[in-house]
């Protein structure tokens, strides 16, 4: 990282920052540096700033000059919060890049990237007026505001805080009338988010520290046999006569008390007769872990053939696309990789999606890489995040594994990004700004700091296959699975034939459930997936076919067995399922289609004795949900796991012998060019939980179209078809990665304005982008989320154009433009580049 040159004996000489601010307007603020800061201030420390005429911001500083701004008088910086920086240049250079090519400031990509815990909040003090006195005042003071007064003496207290003080809801009105009669004073104070986490310890006073005191202590407490049981407790934990120094770091409190025969009055008397002291220190919000073990596995034929391609490959590319079956021992060939590129002296970083950064894959990771490696999951909490942050500023963490948002980490000297799981839709970031994709990133990145990116897969993004394919990625394939284990068998039930045969009971096959009925009795365990949470999606009045709809949204809801309520997903929306229908008062409603609910209902009912669990949103949401699910099923104690896509990804199960999929049919026909692919994905992923051991493994697809031709290519294996046959789809009609898309939304909450304000931006593009395929505007599947009205218009810009720089400029002029008229003020427009 490149320092600021400090100034040494021109350090007199006025000195302006540019500041990079956490807010949505695009462009960089000029502050002026405080004398006494000139020798301090560096390029990527955070510095506070006031902005408009309250608020306080955390900015960082991107650059230092002692040219003064032209068009306004720079203010002050009021403190610089790091001695060193926070944010490194190759980070800078990132953050640029992801506003240039996303369409979004770099104030938006920095608000995403640091931990809140590392931008300051302004929060809003009240203190007592020093010029006021109760006594002498003329004005009348309520109960409540004398309440407060009397609080105030001597201290300041956080407007939050009042009302919690006060017992009311909003002490707004309070303060105005306090501030009126001249009695307290408002202001900012700014606070650091991030809190250390302290610990209590225990230790020895000098004085007692010595064999000769300790044995004069044993005979005075020699009747006290409860202080004497603390002491003996300390002097086997920490071995002070041996190791002068052990009493130093003394015990934690937690520690020593740990044993509940001890008595905490006890411990009170030895502190306060000086035998020991408490003392409290800054320790890691990470546990400490056990020492790595050294196992070696010993990498197959196959993988190590993988293995070396690879390497070959990185002389050549800068990303290598590892297509590897599904246990086939991609993982393995990764902790390989990462070793060496940790041993060569550089950082790593490992991306997973969301759902598959489990303890799973942490716990076998931590025992190669122990504590050097950092989790960054977004299930932590803001403290936590901060201090991967900074392990990864001080060198305590070379190797990071995380989800999409570890992107945004400081590192400064990357040799190796893994993207496991590379074809997830996870790692494409929806809501807010910027919407980014992690592994489109991670590939700039690579590039950035001159390392090698691994793209792995067993079912590769089309638009990444393809790049392999052409030779812009290395592309090594890994076809076999590890050991004895074999590829899954895949079966059809073919719903219609089964319905005509009556064999089908409520949504299951016969098949399906004289498969599962063996599985259960072999012992071995079963996945049942279907990709939709609740009982059923839809209600229906059987006589004149009302729906249930969402009030704020254009979806019908979903029921909720177990709460017993319609709740809509997209924005949480919830009701009770009435008892008659409101338009005709039938009592007739009947739910149609399926969800995991209600698989887990019929379940329960055929197989009465098996153990069943259900993972989907609603079961995991607590931060441990989802793990117990899987210790469970890992342990054993489940039979039958049913679930949505998270029982898809990545897990490594001993002994599942067969997955159950629903509604096939549906994956397939879903209105999106991109159905197929997600279809492959999916039932390509949750097959190969199956027989990933000894136990060979069977797959049941449930569908109504068993000839269809995806499923016969899914069926037979056959990969290069299924890219093949896609990406000739895909180059008819010019989508990725033939083009690129660039997604434009237009909201507002009156669907004519809505209307017209799409109309019109369509209009300005086409002026503005002459020749470019413009489709829409259009309403999307969806047009109406918590009140707003949508409408879409898709860009399709051909790969490899020269203009794609000139043209996303001009489609960022024109939403400027159509912002600025009077009617669309209040029009949200948003872009999202690369849609998923
Ligand atoms: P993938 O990531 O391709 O799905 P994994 O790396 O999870 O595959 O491997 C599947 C299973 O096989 C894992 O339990 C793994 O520990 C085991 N395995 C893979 N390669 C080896 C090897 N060379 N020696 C021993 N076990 C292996
Ligand atoms: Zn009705
Ligand atoms: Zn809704």
């Amino acid at each position: 990282m490149e320092l600021f040159e400090q100034p040494g004996t021109e350090s007199r000489i006025t000195l302006f920052a540019e500041l990079m601010l956490p807010i949505p307007v695009p462009k960089l603020f000029t502050y002026r540096v405080p004398l006494p800061l000139n020798d301090k201030i560096m390029v990527g420390q955070r510095a506070i700033v006031p902005f408009g005429d309250r608020k306080i911001l955390t900015g960082v500083v991107v650059s230092v000059t002692d040219q003064p701004p032209k068009q306004y008088e720079a203010k002050y910086i009021l403190e610089l919060l790091d001695d060193f920086p926070s944010v490194t240049e190759l980070q800078f250079k990132l953050f640029q890049w992801m506003a240039d090519y996303y369409l979004c400031t770099t104030g938006e990509v920095m608000n995403a990237a640091l931990p809140s815990g590392l931008k300051l909040s302004s929060e809003s003090m009240v203190q007592l007026n020093p010029a006021f006195n109760l006594e002498e005042s003329d004005f009348d003071f309520s109960e409540k505001e004398r309440m407060l007064l009397k609080r105030l003496v001597g201290e300041s207290m956080e407007y939050s805080a009042i009302s919690k003080f006060l017992g009311v809801k909003t002490v707004y009105s309070l303060l105005k009338s306090l501030v009126g009669k001249g009695a307290i004073i408002l202001y900012e104070e700014v606070k650091e988010k991030y809190k250390p986490r302290t610990e209590r310890r225990i230790r020895l006073t000098d004085v007692y520290a010595v064999a000769s005191a300790l044995e004069g202590l044993f005979e005075t407490i020699g009747t006290k046999p409860k202080q004497e049981a603390i002491v003996l407790k300390y002097l086997q934990d920490v071995p002070v006569l041996s190791h002068a120094e052990a009493n130093k770091h003394g015990l934690a409190h937690k520690q020593l008390m740990s044993d509940d025969t001890l008595s905490e009055s006890s411990l009170r008397t030895l502190i306060k007769n000086g035998v020991f002291e408490e003392f409290e220190v800054v320790v890691s919000r990470f546990e400490e872990e056990p020492l790595p073990d050294q196992h070696i596995i010993q990498l197959s034929e196959e993988q190590h053939q993988a293995q070396q391609a690879i390497l070959a490959s990185f002389k050549e590319h800068s990303a290598t696309l590892l297509q590897g079956v599904t246990g086939s021992g991609k993982t393995e060939i990764y902790i390989n990789l990462i070793k060496q590129a940790i041993e060569g002296g550089s950082q790593v970083l490992y991306l997973l999606p969301e759902i598959a950064l489990t303890t799973q894959i942490v716990q076998r990771l931590r025992k190669i890489f122990g504590t050097t490696m950092g989790v960054y999951h977004s299930k932590f909490s803001d403290n936590e995040r901060v201090e991967v942050w900074n392990g990864i500023l001080n060198g305590r963490f070379k190797f990071v594994v995380g989800v999409r948002s570890a992107i945004f980490l400081p590192f400064d000297n990357l040799g190796l990004i893994i993207v496991d799981e590379e074809h997830d839709a996870s790692y494409k970031q929806q809501e807010p700004a910027p919407r980014y994709h992690a592994r489109d990133v991670a590939v700039v990145m690579a590039q950035l700091h001159h390392a090698k990116v691994l793209l792995g897969s067993a079912t590769p993004a089309v638009e990444t296959y393809y790049q392999a394919l052409q030779g812009k990625y290395g592309f090594v394939k890994l076809d076999k699975r590890f050991g004895e284990a074999r590829l899954p068998t895949l079966v059809l039930a073919d719903m219609g034939r089964e319905r005509k045969q009556k064999t089908v009971k409520g949504e299951f096959s016969g098949l399906l459930l004289k498969s599962i009925g063996d599985a259960l009795s072999k012992k071995e365990q079963v996945i049942v997936f279907q990709n939709r949470r609740g009982y059923s999606p839809m209600v229906n009045c059987e006589d004149c076919g009302w729906v249930p709809k969402c009030v704020n949204c254009a979806v019908s809801l979903t029921y909720h067995q177990y709460r017993h309520a319609l709740v809509c997903h997209y924005c949480g929306y919830r009701e009770a399922l009435p008892q008659n229908c409101p338009t005709c008062s039938s009592t007739r409603l009947k739910t149609v289609g399926y969800g995991t609910e209600k698989l887990e209902e019929e379940l329960m009912l055929h197989f009465p004795d098996a153990r069943i669990q259900r993972m989907d949103l609603d079961t995991t949401r607590s931060k441990s949900g989802y793990e117990s699910i899987l210790d469970h099923f890992e342990r054993g104690e489940t039979d039958i796991l049913v679930g949505t896509q998270m029982v898809t990804k990545g897990l490594d199960f001993d002994h599942v012998s067969l997955v159950g999929i629903f509604n096939a049919d549906r994956m397939i026909h879903f209105p999106d060019f991109r159905s197929y692919e997600r279809a492959y994905q999916l039932i390509t992923q949750v097959s190969g939980r199956a027989g990933r051991r000894e136990v060979p493994g069977t797959v049941v697809i449930q569908t109504s179209s068993p000839d269809h031709p995806l499923l016969v290519t899914i069926l037979n294996h056959s990969m290069e078809k299924f890219y093949g046959d896609q990406l000739e789809d895909r180059r008819q009609h010019s989508y990725p990665p033939f083009s690129r898309l660039i997604d434009v939304t237009i909201k507002h909450v009156d669907k004519k304005v809505c209307r017209e304000g799409a109309d019109a931006l369509f209009k300005l593009f086409r002026s503005a982008m002459p020749g470019t395929k413009l489709l829409g505007p259009g309403e999307p599947m969806v047009s109406k989320i918590r009140n707003q009205f949508l409408m879409s218009i898709l860009v399709k810009i051909p790969r490899g154009s020269s203009e794609l720089g000139a043209l996303k400029q001009a489609l960022m002029q024109c939403i400027q433009q159509l912002l600025k008229e009077k009617e669309h003020r209040n029009t949200r427009v948003i872009v999202d580049v690369d849609p998923v």
